[in-house]
Parts: C-alpha cells; sequence; structure tokens
C-alpha cells in the first residue's frame, strides 16, 4: 500500500493541477488553464463540482485525492468548465444550459482552447479534438448526500440559463461558480438580463453560509465580498457603468459597474432595461 500511495503522489505531483484544501473535504482545484473545480469528499462520496478545460486527465487527478464513488456535476455549459467531461462516462447539468453544453464543448471552442493551450506552452492529447462527449444527464435541484456532507444543488439562472450553485452547509460554503465572481461576466449571448440576474443571486444572500468559493479565484472568500458587490449592486450603479470592450464580444453593447473591493460586473446593456 505504501508503494501504491507513493505512485499516486508521484502522479500527482506530474500533474498539472493544484489542488488545496481550503476546508477539510473541501478542495478547490486549478488547471493548467487557469480555472478552478471544487472536489467534496464526503465519508462516502464524493462530488466534483465542474471539470475545467479538459486538457490534462481530470479524472486520474480526482482519484489521487480520493477513491469514493464520485459524481460529476457541470455548474453550466461553457468550455472552461465543461470541456473536462470528456475524461468522464456520466456528468449532469441543467437541463437549460445543454445547448450551451454542445456549442462550447464543439470543434470550433476546441480549436480555439487548443491554440490558448499551445500559447501557454501546454501540450494535450489528440483526444481533445477527437473525443465524444456524452451529452449531460439532466441535474435537479435538491440535496446530494456525500456521508457527513451535504452538496444542495441550487438552480440560479444568471451567468445562463441553466447555471447551478450547490450549497454545503456542514462547511457554511457557497460554491459559485460563475454566477458570482469579483470579475463577473453577464453578457455572453444566453445571459439574462442584468436585473434577473441581480434579483436572482441576491436570494442565494438568505443562505446561512459564511465563505464563498467560485470557478475563477483560487482562494476562500467570506462572504462579505459577495455580500458587498450584490448590496451595491443598484440601479444608479448600473446606469453608471461605462462601456467596455471584450473580445471577440465587441458586437455587444458591454458595460462594467464598479462594485466594492475592486469588483467589477460587466453586463449587456441591450438586455439591462434600465
Ligand atoms: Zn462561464
Amino acid at each position: 500500500m505504501v508503494v501504491s500511495n507513493e505512485l499516486i503522489q508521484k502522479e500527482a505531483d506530474e500533474m498539472p493541477f493544484v489542488a488545496n484544501e481550503v476546508l477539510p473535504g473541501v478542495h478547490h482545484i486549478k488547471d493548467a488553464m487557469g480555472v478552478c473545480m471544487t472536489l467534496l469528499v464526503g465519508d462516502n462520496a464524493a462530488l466534483l463540482v465542474d471539470t475545467g478545460y479538459g486538457t490534462e486527465d481530470v479524472q486520474a487527478y480526482v482519484k489521487t485525492i480520493t477513491s469514493l464513488p464520485l459524481t460529476v456535476l457541470l455548474t453550466h455549459g461553457h468550455h472552461d468548465h465543461a470541456l473536462g467531461a470528456r475524461w468522464f462516462e456520466k456528468t449532469c447539468m441543467f437541463a437549460e444550459d445543454i445547448p450551451d453544453f454542445v456549442t462550447y464543448t464543439g470543434a470550433e471552442t476546441r480549436e480555439r482552447v487548443l491554440g490558448q493551450a499551445k500559447a501557454k506552452g501546454l501540450t494535450t492529447d489528440a483526444g481533445f479534438m477527437t473525443d465524444d462527449i456524452p451529452l449531460p444527464e439532466v441535474l435537479q435541484e435538491g440535496d446530494i448526500d456525500l456521508g457527513g456532507m451535504t452538496a444542495r444543488v441550487i438552480h440560479c439562472p444568471g451567468h445562463t440559463p441553466g447555471s447551478a450553485v450547490v450549497y454545503v452547509p456542514e462547511r457554511s460554503l457557497l460554491l459559485t461558480a460563475d454566477d458570482w465572481n469579483p470579475c463577473t461576466w453577464l453578457f455572453f449571448p444566453a445571459a439574462l438580463g442584468v436585473k434577473e440576474y441581480r434579483s436572482n443571486v441576491q436570494k442565494l444572500s438568505q443562505l446561512p453560509h459564511t465563505h464563498v468559493l467560485c470557478s475563477h479565484q483560487p482562494v476562500l472568500f467570506e462572504r462579505s465580498m459577495m455580500d458587498d458587490f450584490l448590496a451595491n449592486l443598484t440601479d444608479d450603479t448600473l446606469r453608471a457603468a461605462v462601456p467596455v470592450d471584450i473580445t471577440p464580444y465587441e458586437a455587444t453593447d458591454t458595460r462594467q459597474a464598479q462594485l466594492p473591493h475592486g469588483q467589477i460586473l460587466v453586463f449587456d446593456w441591450a438586455k439591462a432595461l434600465l
């Protein structure tokens, strides 16, 4: 056993993932492209929330942390969360994001991500371009019992129509994925208008959590960071947002709202109805 553990550790060290156990059984994992996923490890089962860009073998890396039965949940269909699904036989996500999943795991996106990976000096296997990725099963709201740890799956339309957030009561933790991070993007074609987004995400404040993890930051945040973001997301703040160019979305009238602690929200002005 000692030998095999050493072997597993050696493999983990050679993998381009960085994991940080931010709370007991809560591993926030950054992939080589720089996006994060979260592995929740209970007493009987584990849940992987998102799969990253998929340029490296996510499943093999997860196995270096836990051998428990694993469920794989995709918070939404964007490629930086969903392309890693190619390493798993089965994933799940809310039905509203399946169309985005199909688009963002398609050949055009893979080609673009491959170019980005090469620009970072990363290599990947041929399967990155050719693997068939099974369509996710349809996720339902509710509790997933991991044994001593619960993952409460909540549908929170905003960043995308099918965005999922996960609340972990035993760790007083909320996983917001892309529905909130200090630089929240709300301008993709499928994103909701900013007022509807605000209304949906503000409901999350009623949860008694103390900490937040998001997909594009490796660190654990105090909830006050997100609370201050939401409390200042007033109509006046949104009206004062300034135009900003985001490549390749120049055709969209993107505006950037300035929020406390250097946070920003970039949204589609045409959908704002302010
Ligand atoms: Zn996203």
